[in-house]
Parts: structure tokens; C-alpha cells; sequence
């Protein structure tokens, strides 16, 4: 099981290109537009997994990504949040897996506030089974918003081994919120399973709007 309380411990045989980070946003470079992720086949999710520090569900979906063809594989949940932005940490962090033909990464992560609950999400505790795999029909592909706002740059895995060549998409503005009773009921399962943010390492981060 992946110990959060002692994550300077993982042992990184990467370098210095990690995740997640903090990003200040004086100091990304401005692009033209929303960041280029558009969803081509609707996010399925057909299993849920205990995977002890967190939930992971997988599935299937397809993306074209900085026009780029991508298949969804999997979503898991941080809390709180593993990006900060400005110094703004959001309660709740929700990572969209996609990889390509040759084996490139790109994580999706939506920076989720508190607000009002949301369906799947309800669906993924009421389904949840500790220890075990389950079957479950959902649907996620709406929680993208049509015009996702945020930031661009390489990384890595945020879990052992913390692989890196990761590209990561870090979305503010995602069409989903959680309420306080939801991150309550994850808050007790899973003890906090953020990683700290790492050091940029003269990393450009982009930005969309
Ligand atoms: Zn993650």
C-alpha cells in the first residue's frame, strides 16, 4: 500500500520533471483558447476498484488531445487535491487516465470545488465495496466542461514509480462539484492521498483559457 505519511521515502529513479506542482500563473505562458481536449466517445466506467489509498474505476473512451488520439483507461479520486494553483488547494482532485497507441500518458485533472453533489459520484460511494471489484454502468464524460479553462505541462505519475514523461492537462473550471457529505464519505475511507508538490525544475507551464 502507497504510505502518504512518509512520500519522501518513494524512491523517484526518475528525475527531476515530477507532479504534481504548484503552479503560479504569473509565471505560465498564455495560449490562444481552451485547452485541447475534446471527448470523440463517451467516458464509460463498467468496474470499481478498492485500490486501498483511493478508488480507481476503469473503462473505456475516446479523446482527441492537442489533436492527438487518446483512450481513456481509467479514473481515480485525490483528496484534497494534488495541484495547487496560486496557492489555492481545491478539497477534491479527479484524474482522467488516457494513453495512445505507442504508450504515451496524459492525465486529465479536474480541480473539483464544493457545491452541489454530483450523480456519479453518488453512484461510486453507494457502489463502493471494501477490498473488492465491483460491476457499475456509468457515464463521466459530461463532468469535461465544453470549454476547459486551465494549464499545460510535462510530469510524471504522482504514485510509485512516479514515471515520467507524463503529459498533464489540469483543468479549473471542470463541470462537476462535489458537496461536503460526499468529500466527508471519501474523507473517511481513504486517509489524505495527495503527494506534495514538486519542485518546477525550469518547467514551462502553458496556459488556456
Ligand atoms: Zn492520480
Amino acid at each position: 500500500m502507497i504510505d502518504y505519511a512518509h512520500q519522501e521515502q518513494w524512491t523517484n529513479g526518475f528525475g527531476n520533471q515530477q507532479s504534481p506542482i504548484h503552479i503560479q500563473t504569473s509565471s505560465t505562458a498564455a495560449k490562444t483558447g481552451p485547452l485541447p481536449v475534446t471527448i470523440q466517445s463517451a467516458y464509460r466506467l463498467n468496474q470499481e476498484i478498492d485500490d486501498q489509498t483511493t478508488i480507481r474505476l476503469t473503462g473505456q473512451g475516446q479523446a482527441d488531445i492537442f489533436s492527438r488520439p487518446f483512450s481513456f483507461q481509467q479514473v481515480h479520486f485525490h483528496a484534497p487535491a494534488e495541484h495547487v494553483i496560486d496557492g489555492h488547494q481545491t478539497p477534491f482532485e479527479i484524474h482522467l487516465v488516457h494513453q495512445n497507441e505507442i504508450g504515451q500518458l496524459v492525465v486529465v485533472a479536474l480541480l473539483v470545488e464544493i457545491g452541489t453533489a454530483d450523480q456519479p459520484c453518488q453512484r461510486i460511494i453507494d457502489n463502493y465495496a471494501v477490498g473488492k471489484t465491483t460491476a457499475t454502468q456509468l457515464q463521466i464524460d459530461q463532468w469535461l466542461p465544453q470549454q476547459p479553462a486551465g494549464f499545460h505541462y510535462l510530469g510524471s505519475l504522482t504514485t510509485p514509480p512516479l514515471v515520467e514523461g507524463v503529459e498533464w492537462l489540469v483543468v479549473t473550471n471542470p463541470a462537476v462539484t462535489i458537496d461536503s457529505s460526499q468529500l466527508d464519505w471519501f474523507k473517511q475511507h481513504f486517509a489524505p492521498n495527495n503527494r506534495q508538490p514538486q519542485s518546477l525544475a525550469g518547467r514551462k507551464v502553458e496556459s488556456y483559457q
